[in-house]
């Protein structure tokens, strides 16, 4: 039987995880933290999941919250214009429902199942050294510890790698108590304000099994809206986020006024800089270790494409190593694995990109998407699948796409 080692026990190590033992391999998980630790503690993110990653989840028997929360089957987007005024409403049903669960309680169950299925739950915090007598007992070792630990293993890839500092300052938390029509616990709401930020209320399943929201703020750095640098608590996390929305949404303050948090760790902060790193890494003995998931792709949240990519890079570097039989795991089966994983994931990185900083010949884009119900649906494939769109992400390409359409160009808005 093959052995595997897996350093982190998140979106990406766990997915992989427990495919792998399913498949009858030996893998052992490395986590820093307990089931219990991961469950009573911060959530490191606050991710919602497309079809596509929620289907490959339903295909390991892992979608435990399916019954409880089938997610968000309704989309709102109000974009404003430099202004403040509303320029553009787009609004629909989604085909297929949008799932945000809670990572701590999502983490918590499934390494419990993972050890269900038979595999091994090593607690310990993994160094870069550890790796070294780790590469002796396994015949691969791959490293899903996420954004952060180890980015010393894998050097960053200046070709792929655009970004050198955060496009956005991130804060938000999971709330309850959100009041008024537009809270139905169906519909993802998003508000994009030009050179200030974006804020999205998300329906969430909290890891107390509770339908909640998660409120979410990405902030143009010392923008109007960067108001959660000195945010220490939920509390004050709490106060800013309904302050920001009076600022800057004042219509959307009685929905959050008397709002509070599920749990007083349930809040998040931070910054992401993107960035591409090379999938090898390669120990001081000369032993080799991949790298999957955000360890390797990082994305800044505001497209929701990491937790979806680790998922779907999971389920490759799954399918491949089975495919390989019991050949060695070497440079170049690694580099290939990677290498067929960024053909898509170079999209999700424009449509990233894209958002982040849209481009001029986004704008009729985001016009036909009000206007056209098959623009609004192609967005919505794109966020699920995003080289469906990649007609988007070039001038040419976009006015080809859009005369197909048949929609009406640079009108509006
Ligand atoms: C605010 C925010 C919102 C987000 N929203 C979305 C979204 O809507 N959609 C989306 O797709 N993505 C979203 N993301 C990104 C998404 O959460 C990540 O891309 C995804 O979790 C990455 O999976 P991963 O397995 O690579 O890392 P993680 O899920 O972070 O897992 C890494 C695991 O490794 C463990 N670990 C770390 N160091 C060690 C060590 N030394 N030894 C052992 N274990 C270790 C950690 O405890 C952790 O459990 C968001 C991120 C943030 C910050």
């Amino acid at each position: 039987m093959r052995r595997i080692g897996i350093i982190g026990a998140g979106q990406a190590g766990l997915h992989l995880g427990i495919g792998l033992v399913d498949a009858g391999y030996a893998v052992t998980l490395y986590s820093d933290r307990t089931p219990e630790a991961i469950l009573n503690g911060k959530p490191m993110a606050l991710p919602l999941l497309f079809p596509n990653a929620l289907q490959l989840e339903r295909d390991l028997g892992i979608n435990f919250w399916d019954n409880e929360f089938p997610g968000c089957d309704r989309f709102h987007n109000e974009i404003y214009d430099p202004e403040g005024n509303l320029a553009l409403t787009l609004s629909s049903d989604l085909e297929q429902p949008w799932q945000g669960v809670d990572q701590r309680l999502k983490f918590f169950t499934w390494m419990q199942e993972f050890v269900k299925r038979g595999g091994e739950l090593v607690i310990q915090a993994m160094t870069p050294q550890d790796l070294e007598e780790c590469v002796q007992n396994y015949d691969l070792v791959v490293v899903a510890v996420g954004r952060g630990s180890f980015s010393t293993l894998f050097a960053r890839d200046a070709e792929k790698s655009k970004h050198d500092q955060p496009k956005r300052h991130l804060a938000g938390g999971l709330f309850t108590g959100l009041k008024g029509e537009a809270i139905d616990y169906r519909t993802f709401r998003v508000t994009n304000l030009p050179g200030i930020g974006e804020m999205m209320q998300v329906p969430f399943y909290a890891k107390d099994k509770i339908p909640a929201y998660a409120v979410a703020f990405e902030a143009h750095p010392g923008g109007v809206m960067d108001q959660f640098s000195q945010v220490q608590s939920g509390q004050e996390l709490l106060e800013v986020s309904k302050k920001v929305i009076q600022q800057l949404k004042p219509g959307d303050y009685e929905i959050v006024k008397d709002m509070q948090l599920v749990d007083d760790q349930a809040w998040v902060k931070g910054a992401i800089t993107p960035i591409v790193r090379q999938p090898i890494g390669h120990l001081p003995s000369g032993a080799i270790v991949m790298g999957i998931g955000d360890a390797v792709i990082l994305h800044d949240p505001l497209a929701a494409q990491g937790a979806n990519n680790a998922t779907k890079m999971a389920h490759l570097v799954k399918q491949r190593i089975i495919e390989h039989g019991n050949q060695r795991f070497d440079e170049s089966w690694m580099q290939g694995v990677f290498d067929e994983f960024w053909n898509y994931a170079q999209y999700t990185q424009t449509l990233t990109d894209c958002f982040l900083n849209p481009p001029e010949h986004m704008r009729d884009i985001m016009v036909a998407m009000a206007q056209n119900p098959e623009v609004l649906k192609d967005h919505f494939n794109g966020m699920n699948h995003p080289p469906s769109i990649a007609a988007w992400f070039d001038a040419e390409s976009s006015k080809k796409y859009l005369a197909q359409k048949k929609a009406c160009v640079g009108v509006g808005g």
